[in-house]
This record gives C-alpha cells, structure tokens and sequence, in this order.
C-alpha cells in the first residue's frame, strides 16, 4: 500500500467552529484516578472543553467519567474509546445515558470502536468477530434509537433484541456517538452514521485524507458535509524529546504490530518502518523492531517538545481539518504529572494567544485557577463548617507531623494549587484545633461566619491599602460608619462616633484594630501623650490592672517601656472584680513615691472566669487625677448589642477608650478589634508622622480621618467590610439572637451544674463563661479535666479561680446547639461519677 496523497484542506479552519481543546486520560491513567481527577480539575480551570477516559484493563470508563463529572462540572465528557465487542450496545448507551442523565446539560460523547484481538479476545475473552465493519455497523444502527428512546426490535447478524427500550429518561440532549476509526470503510461508516469520528495515532499529515473519507461517507448518507465532527487524539508532551524517544518508541511499537494500526502507518507514510518492523518481529528479534520506529514517525506522532513545540503540534491538527483537538499528554518529563500541567498550559496559552508577554500570560492562568478552585473552595469552606460537627474538636498530630508531609523544597515550578488545595484535607485539617466546632468551649469563642468569610475574601481580592483616606476613601468611610454603628447598637457614647447622631463631628471616634493587645497598647501610647511625655521621665510611669487583667497589659506597658515592676495588680474583690479603694490606696502610694500613674485598664468580663470590674467607681478615682482610664470588654463587649446586656459597658460614658473585640463572639471572623476614644487628640497627636510621600490635600485640609494615625503600623487592612457584610446578613435582631442563645445554653449548664451534688460553681455564670469544679477537690477537678481532654467532641480550658483548679466552659460558637450542651452535660456527668 503506498503513502495516500495529501491534499490540502479546503478552506482555512474556521474559527468559530474549531472547539477547545480536550484532554484525554488514556495516556496516563497508570499514574492513578487522582491524576486523572486532577487533570480534569485543571482542564475546566486552563479552559479546555472535554475529558475523556479509555478502557483496557485499567479503570472502567463509565465510573471514571463519573466522577471526572463531579471534579469538573463544566467538562463534556467521552469515552474513547470503549471496545464495541466488549458492550452490548444497549449496555453502552445505558452508560453514556446515565452520564447524561446526572448532567442533562452537559456533552457526552459515546466512543465506541472495534478493539484489538489482544484486548477483545486475549483480555476479555470475548469474541473479536470476523466481520468487524458489519458488527460496527448494526451496532451502530441498534444504538441510535435506543439513545432516542425509541422501542427496538432488531434481528441482525451480531445482535438480535427486541423488543426493547432504553430505560433512562432523558431531556433534549443525548449522548453523541462517536466512532473511532483508521481505515477508509470505517472513516465512511462514521460520516454516515456518526455523530463524531475519533481519530488516533496518526501524524497531522494524515488528517485531511481522513476527513475526506468521512465527508464521502455524510455525502453517502445524504447528510450536509461537516454533520460528523473530527476529534483527533493528539500525542504531545511538555518533556525533552530525546529522553522521551524510547517511550515514545515502545509505545509506536504496540500499536504498529495491530495490523489496523500497521496499514494506517503506512498509509500515513511510514510504509518503510512498518515493512522493517513486521521482518524484525517475524523473526523474533523484538529489540530491532522497535528500532525500525523511526524518529521521525516518533516527531510525527508522538510528540515531545517544549511549549511551542507542542502548540504548533496542535495547532498542526486543527489546520489540517481537526474540530477538536483532544491532547494525549505523554508524561513523559522526569515529574510526570509536572509534565501533563506544562503541557495542558502549552496548550491552553494558544487560545489566550502566545503573545509572548509571560507576565500576561501568567497573570491569565493565575485569575483562571482563582475562578476555578475558588469557587470550588467556597464549597469547601462551607463543608468544613459542617464536617466541624464529627471532627475531633482537637488535633492528634505529633510535634513536627505536619512538616514532615510537606516537600523539604519549595516547588520550582508551579501549576500545583489543586495540590495545594488537596493538601488542605490531607495536611491541614487533621493538624487544627476546630475552634468553629460545636464542641469548642476552650478560651474565647473566635466566631467565623458567611458573610465575614466572604467580606474577607473580597477585602483580599481588592487588595487596598487603607492607611490614608485618599488611598481608598472608601475603606476610611466604610470603617467610620460601622464603628458609629457599633456604637448606637450597644448604646455607647455619642462622643465615641465619628459623626454624632445631629450629624456634627464628634471628638473621638473608632477604630478597627488587629486585636485587643494593639487597641491597649495605643491606649497606653495616647495616656502618655496626654500625660505630655515630653516633660515626664518614662522611667516614672505606672499602669494598673489586676491580678485578672488579660496578661496584654503587662506587654503592652513593657513596649511603650513601662516595666513588670510598674504594672500594678490592684486587688480584687471575692468576685474578682477591681477593688476601687484599694487602687486610690497605690495610686496614692505611687504618688508619694514620686511615681506618675498613667493609666488604669478596667476589665468588662476577665478572660479567666468573666469578671467585671466596677468601671464607675474606678473613674471616680482615676477622674480627678487626669489618670486615663481605659476599659477591656474584649470577649464581654459585643453582648451589648443586645439591650438587657448593655450593662457589660456600665460606666462606658467615664472612660478615655473602650475595645472589643468581634471577633470573638460576634461572628465576625479574626481579625476585628475595635476601639474607640472619646477624644481622638492625644492618639492621633502621639500616632501621627506625616513625610512628605504621605502629604494630601485632604489631610492637609483637616477633612478628613487618616487612620494610619489611630495605630501602630502604617498599612492596614480593609476590616471594615467584614462588619458590614455581618451586620447587614444578620442585622441587629441576628447578632441578639447569637448572643442570647449562646448566654441561654451557658445558664441551662449553670443550672445543672448547681442541681448536680458532685459538682460547683467556683466563679458566678459571667454572660456564656461557666466555671466550676469537682466538689471532691483539685484532683477531683483535674481528672475531669483529663476525661475532657481524652474526648474527641469538646475543648475546654483549665483554669484557677479563687485558689481552686477549675474548667472553664466558654460557650459561643455559632454551631453549638442546645443539644450539644445537654450531651456535653450527659457527658460530664459520667465523667464526675
Ligand atoms: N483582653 C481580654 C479580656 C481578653 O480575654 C483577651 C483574649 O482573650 C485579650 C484582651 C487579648 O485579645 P487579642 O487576642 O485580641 O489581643
């Protein structure tokens, strides 16, 4: 047989009908499912149109596509090919209508072909048949009205049924059935009766004699030319060609002794490989008839190159008349996966143009992965939130597990975020403590919700800077509103906003700051400056808390250079609360010792068992003296967004700063500090510096608020969204709520726990926080702590209260449902017996 003549296509490819390209999984599916899985994943992400899948021995192609379905919902789908001897053509419809049934929108292509004896006979044991363009032929003509549903009663040669229905409904669309196809009858065949022809393991020379036959075969038919659309299958590979070539030989070989494959060869030009590989096969010598695969039929159609060389391969196909190029990567690279990313991204670049900016077209594949695994990760955000409800609360992992599953190397080359995203279950979930778990009752709650999650990933896509007003108005604006917001919903101070309710500006104002130890620490910074630090030896300042302060008093006091030996722990009371004559005593004592009392920080609701320090009494002390007087409601704070609670800020009104922090228990995910001053003066005086690249009009003009003054660092982030996005999905009445049902469960265990004989209270219910202990001592109390440890459903912290080793039980995540408390109680129980 010699050569067949190659004519050029007829007319250029038109564009608009040339399809994205596909990806096919018969090349790599030894690499495993997940390979697969990942390559489809990347296929809908680099904007390919179609996965297909084959079947020998390997994977079954139905259940493959299926799942290659669900890891990329946009993909057509194909099989290609499946052995028709091996399917009884009602079996094969009824698997591509099952795909088309769990997607009704989506292509299915039905690949269909007749398969080596190898694979049929050997493999299978079923019979190749000695007509196999008749047996395609009838199998064809019975699959076509079972796919559109029609009653068939059929008595062939190779099948007889009847009468007989598909019994899959399906919508408008069907399944395609393509028919793969070498020689000319079979090409003919699928102009005829198909809906597409697979083309395999031939150079792009070959393509328009190919196509020719199939459009001889439509005009047969009577079909408009152009009816069957030409897939091609098309070898490439992003890998060194000359380390590639022995695979690429081997594989040539395989195929070159199927006499099918062995006459295409020769008909694509390769007659004298073919003739010299059957003599050395014939004679036993299997090396020599690999050898007689030249290179140049390897550069033809197995091929390997770098990203150019593979795109102008593909480009090569579609010019000879292919609709849908469908690669067969050949991973063939060192990292074989590695080399089916550069490849499939070699491929997906032609159609974003190489335009040879590499910025661009990185810039390009980036923002595609984004749209691709993000919207995927919004589901598997949401997911995890609800896998918190069976997940161990704490994690189990060793010291150093979580490096040791991780490369030792950064990744030279990328292309592997679906890996990244992978490793969140494999590396990162088993390694984190679930603080949205319904069991989670350890420290303070760190409330994520919805819609903060979605501010956040807005706030980073933005990716504003909102040190001044004039580098991005809107992040000053939005962050003053909602601190004044704030501010009317847990009826704090006029003179805390921004904009008083008649609409004049007030003297202080709001602040979101990255946690309550920065909000502090700018308290101490603005005191100072009050103080005039200028005229006053740093040496002589002195801070006051108690014994229950939150441990950031002391740092913050030691960065703004104030020492342990000058942080005062003022007594407290049988309830832990801030004795106020026992401050006026060391104060007066710190006075006489020639000492200047700078700040005292007051605490709505201590972080050990809640306490309250009583705010009033305090500023009468601190008032007099000019001593700034700063209050901590970091956990406590946000309850006042519910009426009844808004004694948590009694004495607000006295106070020279206030914070909270909603990022705890006011849904609004870490992090969320927020402060405010009744006068922005001494804060914005002591925090401002103002060179000459951060001047603006603006500023210059006193119009408006730059809130690189109200903190330490320059830059910061856009917070102010995420209260937005919170207050606006839950709305005033929603954040009450979360508060009052978290507060409702803390009083049901309260209550519990003082009706139980073995157990008490060590500290009075403070808003959600109990602590109690065993009544049998600290042993007693520690076992129990131990047997909370050991349980998988809950977190809770240890503490010491009034001398005694305690639990400390802070309820507040937004899963945590009555249901769980009274299981946890069920629990607890048991485990004080
Ligand atoms: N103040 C109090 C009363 C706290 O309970 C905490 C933390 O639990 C803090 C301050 C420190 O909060 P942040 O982590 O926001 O600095």
């Amino acid at each position: 047989m010699t050569a067949h003549t190659v004519t050029e296509p007829t007319a250029a490819p038109d564009a608009r009908r040339r399809r994205p390209p596909g990806i096919t999984f018969a090349s790599f599916q030894p690499l495993g499912i997940d390979a697969g899985l990942t390559a489809a994943r990347w296929a809908e992400e680099l904007g390919f149109a179609s996965f297909w899948t084959a079947e020998t021995t390997g994977l079954e192609a139905f259940s493959t596509l299926s799942a290659a379905g669900c890891a990329a919902p946009t993909l057509a789908l194909g099989t290609g090919v499946l052995a028709l001897q091996l399917r009884t053509p009602l079996l094969a419809v009824q698997g591509a209508a099952t795909l088309q049934a769990l997607s009704p929108e989506r292509e299915i292509n039905l690949g269909v072909g007749i398969s080596s004896t190898a694979v049929v006979g050997r493999w299978h044991g079923a019979r190749y048949g000695d007509r196999p363009l008749a047996q395609t032929r009838e199998w064809l003509e019975l699959a076509r009205p079972l796919l559109e549903g029609e009653k068939v009663t059929h008595d062939g040669d190779h099948y007889a049924v009847g009468p007989t229905r598909l019994g899959v409904r399906l919508g408008e669309r069907r399944p395609r059935l393509v028919l793969a196809a070498l020689n000319e009858r079979m090409l003919r065949l699928a102009g005829e009766l198909g809906d597409g022809v697979l083309l395999n393991y031939l150079p792009a020379s070959a393509v328009p004699w190919c196509v020719e036959q199939v459009r001889q075969g439509e005009l047969a038919a009577g079909r408009p030319p152009g009816s069957v659309r030409v897939s091609a299958y098309v070898h490439v590979g992003v890998c060194d060609p000359g380390a590639a070539r022995a695979k690429a030989r081997r594989d040539l070989f395989g195929y070159a002794v199927v006499p099918a494959y062995a006459k295409a060869f020769e008909r694509a030009g390769f007659a004298a490989e073919v003739a010299a590989l059957g003599a050395a096969f014939e004679a036993g010598d299997r090396s020599a008839a690999e050898a007689a695969i030249s290179d140049d039929m390897i550069d033809a159609i197995n091929i390997c190159g770098d990203a150019d060389t593979v795109a102008a391969a593909v480009d090569a196909y579609e010019h000879a008349g292919v609709d849908e190029a469908v690669i067969m990567p050949l991973p063939w690279g060192e990292d074989r996966l590695g080399t089916i990313r550069l490849t499939m991204e070699a491929v997906a670049r032609r159609d974003t143009g190489r335009s040879g900016d590499a910025r661009r077209e990185r810039l390009e594949l980036a923002e595609s992965a984004f749209r691709t695994h993000g919207h995927r990760l919004i589901d598997w955000v949401a997911d995890y939130w609800r896998r918190t409800d069976d997940l161990p609360v704490g994690p189990s992992v060793e010291p150093g597990w979580v490096r040791s599953q991780l490369d030792a190397h950064p990744p030279e080359h990328g292309g592997d975020l679906a890996g990244a995203v992978a490793d969140l279950d494999r590396v990162i979930v088993p390694a984190l403590t679930h603080w949205q778990a319904p069991g989670f009752f350890g420290y303070f709650p760190a409330n994520a919700s919805p819609p903060a999650v979605l501010a956040e990933l807005v706030s980073a896509g933005l990716g504003v800077q909102g040190m001044l007003w004039a580098t991005s108005p809107a992040v000053t604006e939005l962050e003053q509103h909602v601190l004044d917001w704030l501010v009317e919903a847990c009826g704090l101070p006029e003179d805390f906003r921004h904009r008083r309710s008649d609409g004049t500006p007030g003297p202080g104002g709001g602040v979101i700051q990255d946690s309550a130890s920065s909000g502090t620490l700018c308290a101490i910074l603005a005191a100072r400056h009050r103080l005039d630090a200028g005229t006053q030896r740093i040496d002589s300042l002195v801070v006051y808390g108690t014994s229950e302060t939150h441990s950031s008093l002391e740092k913050d006091a030691r960065v703004a250079g104030i020492p342990k030996a000058r942080v005062r722990a003022v007594p407290t009371d049988g309830v832990l609360a801030m004795d106020p004559e026992a401050l006026a005593t060391l104060i007066e004592e710190d006075r006489r010792a020639g000492l200047v009392p700078l700040l005292v920080c007051a605490t709505s609701g201590t972080t050990s068992t809640g306490a309250f320090d009583p705010v009033e009494a305090i500023a009468d002390v601190t008032e007099p003296l000019g001593i700034w007087l700063h209050l901590d409601a970091a956990w406590a704070g946000s309850a006042g967004v519910a009426p009844e609670l808004r004694w948590v800020s009694d004495g607000v009104e006295r106070v020279d700063s206030y914070l909270f922090n909603p990022h705890k228990w006011l849904l609004t995910n870490f992090d969320c500090s927020t402060l405010w001053v009744r006068n922005r003066a001494a804060l914005t005086e002591t925090l401002s510096i103002v060179p000459e690249y951060l001047r603006t009009a603006q500023s210059e003009a006193g119009e408006v608020v730059d809130f690189r003054d109200w903190q330490v660092p320059l830059g910061r982030r856009f917070r102010a969204l995420k209260l937005f996005f919170v207050m606006r999905h839950y709305g005033l009445a929603g954040l009450r709520d979360h508060i009052r049902t978290g507060i409702a469960d803390a009083t049901w265990l309260e209550e519990a726990i003082v009706a139980h004989p073995a157990l008490e209270l060590v500290a009075p219910r403070s808003l959600a926080l109990v602590c109690f202990a065993h009544v049998d001592g600290d042993d007693a109390t520690g076992r129990l702590l131990e047997a909370i440890a050991d349980d998988p459903r809950y977190l809770c912290t240890r503490t010491v209260a009034a001398g005694r080793v305690s639990v400390r039980v802070a309820v507040g995540s937004p899963r945590t449902t009555r249901a769980t408390i009274e299981q946890f109680w069920a629990f607890l129980v048991a485990a004080a017996a």
